[in-house]
């Protein structure tokens, strides 16, 4: 009886155990790792940031978009008392840090832990990392959002929502105060001419009249790689169709050629 017994319990320690290990690691959107677990061990930072990570964001894109390609054109370098210099985003370094493997893969750079959407990363970035953000010197870029119009970039496409004169007109002072800190006029011609294209780019717009259009300079120029190579391949894809095609019915005609042949003969010789 205590034999069975022993037995009994082994069999459900092994049961338990192999129901364990094969459990995948799966907890609100993030797949777990060896690292990451560690890392789960440690205790996280309790900082509060009023700070949209998310606009943040597209303040950057924006800059990146709009911005970046004048001022390397021209060979200028921003300083760092220019609210748009990367120094200033509290988030530059966690954004950094995040790759983009697949459609539904997004890896922490610092700790190699995987998710499946970027909001997650996000939020483990927030929950796990936030100690690393430089919050002493660093500024909120999503506090001049308004100035680079994110609010148009979120929602190009769709309606114009009612304009405020008293914001349009806070947001030009707030525009024209980042052009004269970033690019201050005495500094030289390259400055001047940045300057004057910051203007136009970006703080014209700020105004209730709708004549002025955001981001009327225009933007970086990219060739997607991504439709070259589909077009590529969707091409060379049509010409071996039609290689088929051709040699499918080539084939047929042979075909019925030695069929009418083969019954020509047959005819021939029938007679004899
Ligand atoms: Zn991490």
């Amino acid at each position: 009886m205590n034999k069975i017994l022993v037995w009994f319990h082994r069999f459900v320690v092994f049961l338990l155990l192999t129901r364990v290990s094969s459990l995948p690691h799966i907890d609100d959107g993030h797949v777990d790792s060896d690292a990451a677990r560690i890392l789960d061990q440690e205790q996280s930072g309790d900082h509060q940031i009023h700070c949209s990570r998310e606009r943040s964001r597209i303040a950057w894109k924006i800059v990146q978009e709009y911005l970046t390609p004048f001022v390397e054109k021209e060979k200028y370098n921003i300083s760092r008392r220019c609210r748009l210099h990367p120094d200033n985003d509290i988030y530059r370094d966690q954004e950094q840090h995040k790759s983009h493997i697949d459609i539904n893969e997004w890896q922490c750079g610092y700790c190699k832990k995987t998710f499946y959407e970027e909001k997650h990363l996000d939020q483990h970035f927030d929950n796990r990392h936030s100690n690393l953000l430089n919050l002493k010197e660093s500024r909120c870029l999503a506090d001049v959002c308004g100035a680079l119009h994110c609010d148009h970039e979120i929602n190009s496409g769709s309606k114009k929502s009612k304009c405020n004169p008293a914001a349009a007109a806070r947001n030009k002072h707030i525009c024209e105060t980042i052009a004269d800190s970033c690019f201050p006029v005495n500094e030289g011609p390259a400055a001047s001419r940045l300057h004057e294209f910051f203007l136009h780019q970006f703080c014209d717009a700020h105004s209730c009249t709708g004549r002025g259009k955001p981001f009327s300079r225009g933007r970086r120029k990219k060739t997607n790689v991504f439709y070259i190579v589909a077009s590529i391949f969707l091409v060379m894809l049509l010409v071996l169709f039609y290689l088929y095609m051709y040699l499918y019915q080539r084939g047929l005609k042979k075909e019925s050629q030695m069929l009418r042949r083969v019954s020509q003969a047959g005819r021939k010789k029938k007679p004899s």
